[in-house]
């Protein structure tokens, strides 16, 4: 059994941060990404740069890039004229996302889901004959930040229609981090039986109220192959100003490599690499197997555990 990662980091991560990182700082974080193992990286997004100013110089990222044999960079798209940017960039995957409820998708894209719906379907035709590999994340899946819980049933039908049209994945986005897992069970067990396990499940979670890896256990359970997440949980919300950002990768690695699910990545090079973003964006971050480290028999651990024996931490 086996994962796969995809790093968000250099998208959702550094978007949703106060720091806007130079291009050269954010190619060495996908250098290091790339070197830790990770085989899917989302570097960039083609959206206005008035829009998202942190993501202004992805076209110039994807230019710049020292591409890894075997890694696949992609670049988020909403709308026709960043899919035009992203091909031209050269992107390996493009992800087209939409929120799936209209007062969000709306201030986002300004179009109805069923307009994006209708794009992403002639997108996904046109990227088929191009060789793209292409994958559609429905945003706010698990809840909305204008109009409370969505319709499941719509999602899955957009799941649905995601497969049908060609996308080669679909992703459950909780863009604002409010999901529970018997909700991302649900959700991808709906989803892998609309759309008969001919494309794999993807989910992408944000740990906004601390339910983040509980969901993603929940969704690995459920059937999901695809993990988004993002290097030292890097980020935020930009519906709750003070919240942390997507789940952390390296928990992500750190679960299921101890549940014996291979997910191909070197955590002591991507907690280094969690280390070093950590300077470069001026503070620490949030993720907590980079605080802990990983966990062996080490005799250096082994030494700590028996000052502390018996002390005010014993049991
Ligand atoms: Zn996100």
């Amino acid at each position: 059994m086996a994962v796969q990662i995809q790093e968000v980091g250099p998208r959702d991560g550094l978007q949703n941060e106060a720091t806007l990182l130079s291009t050269g700082q954010k190619l060495a974080l996908i250098d290091r990404l790339a070197r830790a193992g990770l085989r899917r990286i989302e570097a960039g997004s083609f959206v206005h740069p008035r829009a998202v100013p942190a993501m202004a110089d992805s076209d110039q990222v994807f230019a710049r890039l020292e591409r890894h044999p075997g890694v696949a960079y992609g670049g988020l798209v909403l709308n026709e004229r960043g899919y035009r940017r992203a091909v031209a960039a050269q992107v390996d995957e493009v992800h087209f996302s939409f929120a799936v409820t209209e007062s969000f998708n709306r201030r986002n894209q300004r179009a109805r889901p069923e307009e994006s719906m209708a794009l992403a379907a002639s997108l996904a035709q046109e990227g088929r004959t191009q060789g793209l590999r292409l994958t559609l994340t429905l945003g706010a899946a698990f809840g909305c930040p204008f109009e409370g819980p969505v319709d499941e049933g719509q999602v899955i039908e957009y799941a649905r229609q995601g497969a049908e049209v060609g996308f080669d994945e679909i992703v459950l986005a909780d863009t604002i981090g409010v999901g529970v897992p018997s909700q991302a069970a649900r959700l991808v067990r709906r989803a892998i039986e609309a759309t008969g396990g001919r494309v794999p499940i993807g989910v992408h979670l944000h740990n906004t109220r601390n339910t983040g890896l509980a969901n993603a256990y929940a969704a690995l359970e459920a059937g999901a192959v695809v993990f988004d997440a993002s290097v030292g949980g890097l980020g935020g919300c930009p519906f709750a100003p003070k919240a942390t950002g997507n789940i952390a990768t390296e928990a992500l690695v750190y679960m299921p490599d101890g549940m014996g699910v291979a997910t191909g990545i070197d955590l002591d090079a991507l907690l280094a690499a969690a280390r070093w973003l950590e300077e470069q964006v001026g503070h620490p971050l949030e993720g907590m197997v980079m605080k802990a480290g990983p966990f062996r028999a080490a005799p250096q651990a082994a030494e700590g555990a028996e000052a502390h024996a018996g002390g005010p931490h014993a049991g």
